[in-house]
């Protein structure tokens, strides 16, 4: 009991760590993305920072955006769900109970017992057993938009802030170093997000730096191509 007590908190925190994770990792991809991009395509300097802190401020509102809306959508449909449940209940409430009691059935109570079990769990709280039992509902896992996109918005300006301070650093070889310390900082960070999630560390490293490398690849050739054909 304790131990699965234990478990539980751990689930809870690694779904919040690993999206302050994500965006973080998003925020050092990009921006570093961007950043070389540019770098690729004019050697103004000046113009090359103000890409990259345009990009982590455009990049952190558009995580928060995007993190709101999703997260908004999906507390408006658990609470539908929870007024039809609602509903239900008051108009059908033998149903329910069956409907219920047969969830238990399976999941392998006998069905007497299960009958007994949906029972007393209705007097005590209908609706809060329908919502855990039927629905998948509970309240730790309820969905908060604010502190989803907060949490988003936070994460991406923090990995966008990584390649940004290694532009500034870099006086000469300005794209070798953006590169390199980024590709670091993502391995660093899919090793985190493995660590957390328990998943094997070297291979999540190995994964997040090839996409890594692959996306500041492509965004350096593009920005080449163009910085040749406009200026
Ligand atoms: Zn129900």
């Amino acid at each position: 009991m304790v131990r699965g007590h234990e478990e539980g908190h751990k689930t809870q925190r690694a779904g919040w760590l690993r999206a302050a994770v994500l965006g973080a990792n998003d925020g050092i991809l990009s921006t570093a993305s961007l950043i070389l991009g540019v770098a690729a395509a004019t050697p103004n300097g000046s113009g090359i920072v103000i890409a990259g802190v345009a990009g982590v401020v455009a990049g952190s509102m558009s995580m928060a955006a995007g993190e709101y809306v999703s997260v908004s959508s999906q507390a408006d449909t658990e609470r539908a769900d929870l007024e039809l449940e609602k509903k239900e209940l008051k108009s059908d409430r033998k149903n329910e109970l069956k409907e219920l009691a047969a969830i238990y059935v399976g999941r392998g109570l006998q069905p007497g017992l299960a009958t007994e079990v949906a029972e007393q769990l209705m007097a005590h709280d209908a609706l809060g057993a329908h919502a855990r039992d039927e629905l998948g509902m509970n309240a730790a896992s309820a969905p908060k938009p604010v502190q989803a996109a907060v949490t988003s918005a936070v994460s991406f300006a923090i990995g966008g802030a990584l390649p940004l301070a290694a532009l500034f650093v870099a006086r000469t070889m300005l794209m070798p170093i953006v590169a390199g310390s980024s590709l670091l900082f993502l391995a660093l960070l899919g090793g985190i997000g493995a660590k957390i999630g328990g998943a094997p560390i070297p291979r999540a490293a190995a994964r997040v730096t090839f996409w890594g490398a692959l996306a500041m690849g492509l965004t350096s050739a593009v920005g080449a191509l163009f910085g040749t054909h406009v200026g």
